[in-house]
Protein backbone atom coordinates (compact mmCIF):
# COMPACT_ATOMS: atom_id res chain seq x y z
CA UNK A 1 0.00 0.00 0.00
CA UNK A 2 1.27 3.16 -0.85
CA UNK A 3 0.16 4.81 2.13
CA UNK A 4 1.92 2.66 4.14
CA UNK A 5 5.25 3.27 2.37
CA UNK A 6 4.63 7.01 2.78
CA UNK A 7 4.27 5.79 6.13
CA UNK A 8 7.74 4.30 6.11
CA UNK A 9 9.39 6.95 3.83
CA UNK A 10 7.63 9.84 6.73
CA UNK A 11 9.97 7.71 9.49
CA UNK A 12 12.97 8.31 7.53
CA UNK A 13 12.34 11.92 7.29
CA UNK A 14 12.08 12.38 10.93
CA UNK A 15 15.45 11.09 11.12
CA UNK A 16 17.02 13.27 8.73
CA UNK A 17 14.90 16.46 8.74
CA UNK A 18 14.61 16.35 12.84
CA UNK A 19 11.50 16.64 15.06
CA UNK A 20 10.75 20.63 14.67
CA UNK A 21 11.32 19.80 11.18
CA UNK A 22 9.03 17.06 10.58
CA UNK A 23 6.20 18.20 13.10
CA UNK A 24 6.02 21.59 11.12
CA UNK A 25 6.31 20.18 7.92
CA UNK A 26 6.21 16.88 7.13
CA UNK A 27 3.97 15.13 9.11
CA UNK A 28 1.52 17.80 7.97
CA UNK A 29 1.49 16.32 4.13
CA UNK A 30 -1.02 14.08 3.00
CA UNK A 31 -0.18 11.74 -0.14
CA UNK A 32 -2.80 12.41 -2.71
CA UNK A 33 -1.42 10.52 -5.77
CA UNK A 34 1.40 9.06 -7.52
CA UNK A 35 1.22 8.37 -11.41
CA UNK A 36 3.68 9.33 -14.46
CA UNK A 37 6.59 9.59 -11.92
CA UNK A 38 5.00 12.62 -10.02
CA UNK A 39 4.32 12.47 -6.43
CA UNK A 40 1.40 14.59 -5.65
CA UNK A 41 1.08 15.55 -1.95
CA UNK A 42 -1.22 18.16 -0.23
CA UNK A 43 -0.33 20.63 2.54
CA UNK A 44 -2.31 22.47 4.56
CA UNK A 45 -1.81 25.88 3.77
CA UNK A 46 0.02 28.09 0.90
CA UNK A 47 2.89 28.64 3.40
CA UNK A 48 3.74 25.15 4.55
CA UNK A 49 3.41 24.34 0.27
CA UNK A 50 5.76 27.17 -0.39
CA UNK A 51 8.08 25.53 2.08
CA UNK A 52 8.07 22.15 1.62
CA UNK A 53 8.91 22.72 -2.11
CA UNK A 54 11.95 25.04 -1.70
CA UNK A 55 13.25 23.07 1.46
CA UNK A 56 12.42 19.62 0.94
CA UNK A 57 10.70 18.22 -2.23
CA UNK A 58 13.81 16.89 -3.12
CA UNK A 59 14.67 14.88 -0.06
CA UNK A 60 11.15 13.98 -0.25
CA UNK A 61 11.72 12.30 -3.72
CA UNK A 62 14.83 10.81 -2.98
CA UNK A 63 13.45 9.16 -0.25
CA UNK A 64 10.42 7.96 -1.76
CA UNK A 65 12.64 6.67 -4.46
CA UNK A 66 14.94 4.55 -2.28
CA UNK A 67 11.18 2.99 -0.78
CA UNK A 68 11.37 1.87 -3.98
CA UNK A 69 8.66 4.13 -6.21
CA UNK A 70 10.10 6.07 -9.37
CA UNK A 71 9.59 9.59 -8.42
CA UNK A 72 11.09 11.93 -11.04
CA UNK A 73 9.13 14.83 -9.20
CA UNK A 74 7.26 15.97 -6.40
CA UNK A 75 4.29 18.43 -6.31
CA UNK A 76 2.42 19.78 -3.21
CA UNK A 77 -1.08 21.38 -3.70
CA UNK A 78 -3.14 23.21 -1.38
CA UNK A 79 -5.79 21.29 0.11
CA UNK A 80 -9.08 22.48 -0.71
CA UNK A 81 -10.06 23.07 3.35
CA UNK A 82 -12.96 21.28 3.61
CA UNK A 83 -16.20 23.40 2.67
CA UNK A 84 -18.03 24.41 6.00
CA UNK A 85 -21.47 23.34 6.95
CA UNK A 86 -23.68 26.65 7.04
CA UNK A 87 -24.77 27.59 10.49
CA UNK A 88 -28.13 28.46 10.92
CA UNK A 89 -28.05 31.33 12.80
CA UNK A 90 -31.40 31.89 14.98
CA UNK A 91 -30.64 34.47 16.98
CA UNK A 92 -28.71 37.41 15.05
CA UNK A 93 -26.15 38.69 17.37
CA UNK A 94 -26.66 42.15 18.88
CA UNK A 95 -24.11 43.43 17.00
CA UNK A 96 -22.43 43.36 14.12
CA UNK A 97 -19.11 41.84 14.44
CA UNK A 98 -17.06 45.19 13.02
CA UNK A 99 -16.36 47.53 12.80
CA UNK A 100 -17.61 48.27 16.38
CA UNK A 101 -14.49 50.36 17.67
CA UNK A 102 -16.61 52.60 19.48
CA UNK A 103 -18.24 50.04 22.35
CA UNK A 104 -14.89 47.85 22.23
CA UNK A 105 -12.51 47.77 25.00
CA UNK A 106 -9.50 49.79 24.71
CA UNK A 107 -6.10 47.54 24.49
CA UNK A 108 -3.88 47.04 26.96
CA UNK A 109 -1.30 46.91 24.40
CA UNK A 110 2.29 47.59 25.42
CA UNK A 111 4.36 50.32 23.55
CA UNK A 112 5.92 49.08 20.07
CA UNK A 113 9.67 50.56 19.47
CA UNK A 114 9.32 52.02 16.28
CA UNK A 115 12.51 51.04 15.05
CA UNK A 116 11.62 47.41 14.88
CA UNK A 117 9.63 46.99 11.58
CA UNK A 118 10.66 44.52 8.84
CA UNK A 119 12.78 47.16 6.97
CA UNK A 120 15.32 47.33 9.58
CA UNK A 121 15.02 43.46 10.16
CA UNK A 122 18.30 41.96 8.46
CA UNK A 123 17.61 38.52 6.89
CA UNK A 124 19.86 35.68 6.83
CA UNK A 125 19.88 31.96 7.06
CA UNK A 126 20.26 32.31 11.00
CA UNK A 127 16.42 33.78 10.71
CA UNK A 128 15.27 33.12 7.51
CA UNK A 129 12.09 31.13 8.37
CA UNK A 130 10.97 33.26 11.60
CA UNK A 131 10.87 35.98 9.49
CA UNK A 132 8.95 34.33 6.62
CA UNK A 133 6.43 33.15 9.07
CA UNK A 134 5.95 36.85 10.62
CA UNK A 135 5.97 37.64 7.41
CA UNK A 136 3.09 35.97 6.38
CA UNK A 137 1.26 36.62 9.91
CA UNK A 138 1.60 40.36 8.93
CA UNK A 139 -0.26 40.04 6.07
CA UNK A 140 -3.69 39.50 8.54
CA UNK A 141 -4.66 37.02 5.99
CA UNK A 142 -6.41 33.67 6.73
CA UNK A 143 -5.01 31.64 9.46
CA UNK A 144 -2.44 29.36 8.31
CA UNK A 145 -0.90 28.07 11.37
CA UNK A 146 -1.82 28.83 15.22
CA UNK A 147 0.32 29.51 17.27
CA UNK A 148 3.23 31.11 15.58
CA UNK A 149 5.57 29.75 18.24
CA UNK A 150 9.29 32.24 18.24
CA UNK A 151 12.05 30.86 20.19
CA UNK A 152 15.67 31.16 20.66
CA UNK A 153 18.00 32.89 22.55
CA UNK A 154 18.37 36.47 23.93
CA UNK A 155 18.71 38.64 21.95
CA UNK A 156 18.37 37.17 18.35
CA UNK A 157 15.49 39.35 17.32
CA UNK A 158 12.39 37.55 18.72
CA UNK A 159 10.90 40.66 20.14
CA UNK A 160 11.80 42.52 16.99
CA UNK A 161 9.72 40.44 14.59
CA UNK A 162 6.82 40.49 16.60
CA UNK A 163 6.52 44.62 16.84
CA UNK A 164 7.44 44.21 13.21
CA UNK A 165 4.05 42.42 12.60
CA UNK A 166 2.16 44.71 14.97
CA UNK A 167 3.65 47.29 12.91
CA UNK A 168 2.32 46.11 9.71
CA UNK A 169 -1.04 45.03 10.89
CA UNK A 170 -2.08 48.29 12.10
CA UNK A 171 -1.08 49.89 8.55
CA UNK A 172 -1.99 47.09 6.39
CA UNK A 173 -5.52 46.05 8.43
CA UNK A 174 -5.90 48.62 10.25
CA UNK A 175 -9.44 47.35 11.26
CA UNK A 176 -7.94 44.04 13.29
CA UNK A 177 -7.86 44.35 16.81
CA UNK A 178 -4.25 43.54 17.58
CA UNK A 179 -2.78 43.37 21.20
CA UNK A 180 0.74 42.86 22.44
CA UNK A 181 2.38 42.51 25.20
CA UNK A 182 4.77 40.25 27.40
CA UNK A 183 3.71 37.54 29.57
CA UNK A 184 4.70 39.21 32.52
CA UNK A 185 2.00 41.97 31.54
CA UNK A 186 -0.51 38.98 30.84
CA UNK A 187 -0.07 37.79 34.44
CA UNK A 188 0.04 41.76 36.06
CA UNK A 189 -3.51 42.42 33.88
CA UNK A 190 -4.91 38.84 35.26
CA UNK A 191 -3.42 39.36 39.05
CA UNK A 192 -5.12 43.36 38.54
CA UNK A 193 -8.37 41.80 37.28
CA UNK A 194 -8.70 39.12 40.18
CA UNK A 195 -8.27 41.78 42.87
CA UNK A 196 -10.48 44.43 41.11
CA UNK A 197 -13.06 41.61 40.85
CA UNK A 198 -12.98 42.20 37.41
CA UNK A 199 -12.30 38.89 35.58
CA UNK A 200 -15.19 39.37 33.53
CA UNK A 201 -14.40 42.08 32.03
CA UNK A 202 -10.74 40.49 31.40
CA UNK A 203 -11.74 37.45 30.03
CA UNK A 204 -13.94 39.66 27.45
CA UNK A 205 -10.99 41.50 26.21
CA UNK A 206 -8.13 39.27 25.74
CA UNK A 207 -11.22 37.20 23.68
CA UNK A 208 -12.23 40.32 21.84
CA UNK A 209 -9.13 40.52 19.55
CA UNK A 210 -7.99 39.26 16.06
CA UNK A 211 -4.46 39.31 16.62
CA UNK A 212 -2.91 37.83 20.18
CA UNK A 213 0.95 38.37 20.84
CA UNK A 214 2.56 37.38 23.86
CA UNK A 215 6.17 37.88 23.90
CA UNK A 216 8.36 35.73 26.60
CA UNK A 217 5.81 33.08 27.58
CA UNK A 218 8.21 31.15 29.99
CA UNK A 219 7.61 33.42 32.36
CA UNK A 220 4.65 32.36 33.05
CA UNK A 221 5.94 28.97 33.87
CA UNK A 222 5.04 27.96 37.18
CA UNK A 223 2.96 30.44 38.01
CA UNK A 224 -0.46 28.00 37.88
CA UNK A 225 -3.37 30.34 38.12
CA UNK A 226 -2.06 32.19 35.24
CA UNK A 227 -1.01 29.52 33.05
CA UNK A 228 -4.47 28.38 33.38
CA UNK A 229 -5.95 31.86 31.90
CA UNK A 230 -3.37 31.98 29.25
CA UNK A 231 -4.42 28.46 28.26
CA UNK A 232 -8.14 29.25 28.20
CA UNK A 233 -7.80 32.73 26.13
CA UNK A 234 -5.34 30.96 23.93
CA UNK A 235 -8.11 27.75 23.01
CA UNK A 236 -10.86 30.08 22.69
CA UNK A 237 -8.85 32.20 20.21
CA UNK A 238 -7.68 29.93 18.45
CA UNK A 239 -11.47 28.04 18.09
CA UNK A 240 -12.60 31.34 16.59
CA UNK A 241 -9.65 31.43 14.09
CA UNK A 242 -7.98 34.48 15.51
CA UNK A 243 -3.93 34.30 15.17
CA UNK A 244 -1.65 33.82 17.95
CA UNK A 245 1.92 34.75 18.05
CA UNK A 246 3.84 33.22 21.09
CA UNK A 247 8.02 33.48 22.01
CA UNK A 248 10.01 31.65 24.38
CA UNK A 249 13.51 31.59 24.77
CA UNK A 250 13.55 27.91 24.14
CA UNK A 251 11.24 25.37 22.37
CA UNK A 252 7.42 24.42 23.95
CA UNK A 253 8.62 21.27 24.72
CA UNK A 254 11.43 22.52 26.68
CA UNK A 255 10.03 24.63 29.29
CA UNK A 256 10.16 23.75 32.73
CA UNK A 257 6.94 24.07 34.87
CA UNK A 258 4.64 24.67 32.14
CA UNK A 259 1.34 22.23 31.76
CA UNK A 260 1.45 19.92 29.36
CA UNK A 261 -1.19 20.33 27.73
CA UNK A 262 -0.06 24.09 27.04
CA UNK A 263 3.00 22.74 25.19
CA UNK A 264 1.04 20.46 23.26
CA UNK A 265 -1.44 23.42 22.45
CA UNK A 266 1.64 25.18 21.39
CA UNK A 267 3.60 22.84 19.39
CA UNK A 268 -0.12 22.83 17.24
CA UNK A 269 1.24 25.61 15.22
CA UNK A 270 4.36 26.20 13.39
CA UNK A 271 7.29 26.36 16.28
CA UNK A 272 10.16 28.68 14.74
CA UNK A 273 13.52 28.85 16.06
CA UNK A 274 16.21 32.00 15.57
CA UNK A 275 19.40 29.94 15.41
CA UNK A 276 22.57 32.05 16.80
CA UNK A 277 23.53 34.34 14.19
CA UNK A 278 26.35 33.63 11.60
CA UNK A 279 29.17 35.70 10.54
CA UNK A 280 27.30 36.80 7.23
CA UNK A 281 24.09 38.26 9.35
CA UNK A 282 26.41 39.63 11.94
CA UNK A 283 27.92 41.53 9.18
CA UNK A 284 24.66 42.70 7.46
CA UNK A 285 23.49 43.80 10.21
CA UNK A 286 26.34 46.01 11.22
CA UNK A 287 26.44 47.64 7.93
CA UNK A 288 22.72 48.82 8.26
CA UNK A 289 23.28 49.64 11.17
CA UNK A 290 26.31 51.93 10.31
CA UNK A 291 24.55 53.28 7.10
CA UNK A 292 22.29 54.92 9.80
CA UNK A 293 24.91 56.39 12.17
CA UNK A 294 26.39 57.61 9.43
CA UNK A 295 23.35 59.63 8.72
CA UNK A 296 23.42 60.73 11.93
CA UNK A 297 27.35 61.78 12.57
CA UNK A 298 28.09 63.24 9.46
CA UNK A 299 31.74 63.14 8.30
CA UNK A 300 32.70 60.30 10.47
CA UNK A 301 34.90 57.98 8.50
CA UNK A 302 34.71 54.08 9.02
CA UNK A 303 37.79 52.21 7.83
CA UNK A 304 37.38 49.01 5.50
CA UNK A 305 37.71 46.00 7.27
CA UNK A 306 36.35 47.34 10.69
CA UNK A 307 32.48 45.57 10.68
CA UNK A 308 34.32 42.69 9.40
CA UNK A 309 36.33 42.74 12.51
CA UNK A 310 33.60 43.10 14.69
CA UNK A 311 31.64 40.59 13.00
CA UNK A 312 34.19 37.91 13.75
CA UNK A 313 34.73 39.03 17.35
CA UNK A 314 31.74 39.63 18.60
CA UNK A 315 29.65 36.71 18.13
CA UNK A 316 27.34 36.51 21.33
CA UNK A 317 23.76 38.47 20.06
CA UNK A 318 23.29 40.82 18.29
CA UNK A 319 21.94 43.43 21.22
CA UNK A 320 25.33 43.16 22.38
CA UNK A 321 26.54 43.90 18.77
CA UNK A 322 24.35 46.91 18.14
CA UNK A 323 25.92 48.26 21.49
CA UNK A 324 29.29 47.75 20.20
CA UNK A 325 28.61 49.95 17.34
CA UNK A 326 26.21 52.61 19.42
CA UNK A 327 29.67 53.21 21.51
CA UNK A 328 32.26 52.97 18.73
CA UNK A 329 30.37 55.81 17.03
CA UNK A 330 29.50 58.28 20.10
CA UNK A 331 33.24 57.66 20.88
CA UNK A 332 34.84 57.99 17.60
CA UNK A 333 32.82 61.34 17.17
CA UNK A 334 33.59 62.09 20.43
CA UNK A 335 37.54 62.53 19.53
CA UNK A 336 36.97 63.21 16.50
CA UNK A 337 38.61 60.69 14.90
CA UNK A 338 38.10 57.85 12.10
CA UNK A 339 36.90 54.84 12.87
CA UNK A 340 40.10 52.53 12.25
CA UNK A 341 40.93 48.57 13.83
CA UNK A 342 43.14 50.47 16.00
CA UNK A 343 40.41 52.36 17.56
CA UNK A 344 38.00 49.68 17.88
CA UNK A 345 40.01 47.54 19.69
CA UNK A 346 40.61 50.65 22.05
CA UNK A 347 37.36 51.69 22.67
CA UNK A 348 35.75 48.10 22.41
CA UNK A 349 38.00 46.41 24.34
CA UNK A 350 36.09 45.07 27.45
CA UNK A 351 33.39 43.80 24.96
CA UNK A 352 35.75 42.02 22.75
CA UNK A 353 37.91 40.23 25.67
CA UNK A 354 34.05 38.89 27.32
CA UNK A 355 33.52 37.89 24.15
CA UNK A 356 36.52 36.21 23.33
CA UNK A 357 34.89 32.55 23.00
CA UNK A 358 37.22 30.00 24.68
CA UNK A 359 37.12 27.53 23.02
CA UNK A 360 39.23 24.34 24.16
CA UNK A 361 41.65 22.05 22.76
CA UNK A 362 39.10 19.25 23.62
CA UNK A 363 36.87 20.58 21.63
CA UNK A 364 38.92 21.25 18.79
CA UNK A 365 39.94 17.70 18.90
CA UNK A 366 36.51 16.17 19.11
CA UNK A 367 35.07 18.53 16.25
CA UNK A 368 37.66 17.63 14.35
CA UNK A 369 37.78 13.87 14.53
CA UNK A 370 33.83 14.15 13.96
CA UNK A 371 34.47 15.98 11.12
CA UNK A 372 37.16 13.76 9.13
CA UNK A 373 35.15 10.96 10.89
CA UNK A 374 38.32 9.37 12.45
CA UNK A 375 37.78 8.07 16.39
CA UNK A 376 38.47 10.17 19.14
CA UNK A 377 40.72 8.43 21.15
CA UNK A 378 43.12 8.26 17.56
CA UNK A 379 43.97 12.09 18.14
CA UNK A 380 46.05 11.31 21.13
CA UNK A 381 46.70 8.27 20.46
CA UNK A 382 49.97 6.40 18.77
CA UNK A 383 48.38 6.03 15.23
CA UNK A 384 50.87 7.36 12.01
CA UNK A 385 48.77 6.47 9.24
CA UNK A 386 47.95 9.65 6.93
CA UNK A 387 44.14 9.03 7.94
CA UNK A 388 44.51 9.69 11.37
CA UNK A 389 47.75 11.81 11.19
CA UNK A 390 46.60 14.54 8.70
CA UNK A 391 43.08 15.02 10.63
CA UNK A 392 45.64 15.19 14.27
CA UNK A 393 47.51 17.85 12.34
CA UNK A 394 44.94 20.32 11.68
CA UNK A 395 43.65 19.51 15.11
CA UNK A 396 46.96 20.88 16.70
CA UNK A 397 46.95 23.48 13.85
CA UNK A 398 43.57 24.76 14.78
CA UNK A 399 44.37 24.41 18.20
CA UNK A 400 47.67 26.39 17.87
CA UNK A 401 45.68 29.42 16.07
CA UNK A 402 42.25 29.16 18.35
CA UNK A 403 43.24 29.34 21.32
CA UNK A 404 46.13 30.46 23.77
CA UNK A 405 47.99 27.30 24.05
CA UNK A 406 51.80 27.42 23.99
CA UNK A 407 52.95 24.48 21.55
CA UNK A 408 54.24 22.13 24.98
CA UNK A 409 50.90 22.60 26.48
CA UNK A 410 49.15 21.45 23.37
CA UNK A 411 51.86 18.64 22.76
CA UNK A 412 50.69 17.06 26.66
CA UNK A 413 47.00 17.79 25.30
CA UNK A 414 47.79 15.28 22.37
CA UNK A 415 49.40 12.39 24.22
CA UNK A 416 52.13 13.49 25.81
CA UNK A 417 53.73 15.01 22.41
CA UNK A 418 56.92 17.28 21.95
CA UNK A 419 56.62 20.26 21.10
CA UNK A 420 58.84 19.79 18.20
CA UNK A 421 56.02 17.64 17.10
CA UNK A 422 53.21 20.19 17.15
CA UNK A 423 55.41 22.58 15.14
CA UNK A 424 55.71 20.51 12.49
CA UNK A 425 52.05 20.04 12.13
CA UNK A 426 51.11 22.95 12.32
CA UNK A 427 53.85 23.85 9.66
CA UNK A 428 52.31 20.95 7.64
CA UNK A 429 49.37 22.10 7.15
CA UNK A 430 50.23 25.67 6.59
CA UNK A 431 51.95 24.20 3.42
CA UNK A 432 49.03 21.98 2.47
CA UNK A 433 46.49 24.15 2.80
CA UNK A 434 47.87 26.62 0.47
CA UNK A 435 47.96 24.28 -2.58
CA UNK A 436 45.03 22.11 -1.44
CA UNK A 437 41.15 23.84 -1.64
CA UNK A 438 39.69 21.08 -0.27
CA UNK A 439 41.92 21.28 3.44
CA UNK A 440 41.25 25.04 3.27
CA UNK A 441 37.16 24.45 3.17
CA UNK A 442 37.99 22.00 6.08
CA UNK A 443 39.58 24.58 8.17
CA UNK A 444 37.77 27.45 7.23
CA UNK A 445 34.15 25.13 8.03
CA UNK A 446 35.97 23.93 11.05
CA UNK A 447 36.73 27.55 12.38
CA UNK A 448 33.16 28.47 11.75
CA UNK A 449 31.69 25.60 13.49
CA UNK A 450 34.56 26.28 16.73
CA UNK A 451 34.00 30.02 17.29
CA UNK A 452 29.70 30.48 16.98
P1 LIG B 1 14.95 39.00 21.69
O1 LIG B 1 13.55 39.47 21.89
O2 LIG B 1 15.05 37.76 20.85
O3 LIG B 1 15.72 38.87 22.96
P2 LIG B 1 15.25 41.51 20.33
O4 LIG B 1 14.17 41.36 19.33
O5 LIG B 1 14.97 42.39 21.50
O6 LIG B 1 15.73 40.08 20.83
O7 LIG B 1 16.57 41.99 19.58
C1 LIG B 1 17.67 42.57 20.25
C2 LIG B 1 18.22 43.71 19.45
O8 LIG B 1 18.82 43.21 18.28
C3 LIG B 1 17.15 44.68 18.98
O9 LIG B 1 17.66 45.98 19.02
C4 LIG B 1 16.88 44.25 17.56
O10 LIG B 1 16.46 45.34 16.76
C5 LIG B 1 18.22 43.74 17.12
N1 LIG B 1 18.12 42.67 16.12
C6 LIG B 1 18.00 41.35 16.35
N2 LIG B 1 17.96 40.66 15.21
C7 LIG B 1 18.05 41.57 14.22
C8 LIG B 1 18.09 41.48 12.79
N3 LIG B 1 18.00 40.31 12.15
N4 LIG B 1 18.20 42.63 12.09
C9 LIG B 1 18.31 43.82 12.71
N5 LIG B 1 18.30 43.96 14.03
C10 LIG B 1 18.18 42.87 14.80
MG1 LIG C 1 12.53 39.86 23.64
Amino acid sequence: MIEDLWGQVQDELLKTVGENSYRNWIEPLTLDSHDGGIARFNAPSRFKRDWVVRNFAEQIRQHLCKAGLQIERVEVHVAQSKPVPVRKVTAPRAAPARPAAANEPELPSAPLDGRFTFETFVVGKPNELAHAAARRVAEGGPVSFNPLFLYGGVGLGKTHLMHAIAHELRVKRPELRVLYLSAEQFMYRFIQALRDKEIMGFKELFRSVDVLMVDDVQFIAGKDSTQDEFFHTFNALVDQNKQIVISADRAPGEIKDLEDRIKSRLQCGLVVDLHPTDYELRLGILQQKAEYYRGQYAGLKLAPGVLEFIAHRITSNVRVLEGALTRLFAFASLVGKEITLELTQDCLSDILRASDRKVTIEEIQRKVAEHFNIRLADMIGPKRTRTIARPRQVAMYLAKSLTTRSLPEIGRRFGGRDHTTIMHGIRKIEELKAADSQLSDDLDLLRRLLEN
